[in-house]
């Protein structure tokens, strides 16, 4: 059986494949993951009130996320949200030692 592939079946599969490879790097690609650590609008006494807290952006608490505490105040999907008690913008899977769980 003759394998030879004229130069019209060449510029095919390389379209064929560029396609292939545009879908697949769109469809890994990773969602960036949400950052609320920008705490240049805050006064001193509020970013200190912060850091004294311990907040941190990826809770390493099991279980205690700022979503699941009565100080969170969410905004939209995917965005940042506030506290009532720490300033600044929260994230919603952060933490501080002022985390007090929603009522079940
Ligand atoms: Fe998150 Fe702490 Fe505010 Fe609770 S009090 S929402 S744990 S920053």
């Amino acid at each position: 059986m003759d394998q030879k592939l004229g130069r019209r079946d060449v510029l095919k599969h390389s379209a064929a494949l560029g396609v292939v490879a545009v879908v697949g790097s769109a469809a890994c690609s990773k969602p960036k993951a949400l950052s609320c650590v920008d705490t240049t609008a805050l006064s001193s006494a509020d970013a200190q009130t912060r850091m004294t807290l311990q907040y941190v952006d990826n809770s390493v608490e099991p279980g205690k996320k700022c979503t699941s505490c009565q100080q969170f105040v969410p905004a939209a999907p995917d965005s940042c949200g506030t506290c009532k008690v720490v300033k600044g913008p929260i994230n919603p899977n952060g933490y501080c030692k002022s985390f007090v769980a929603k009522p079940a």
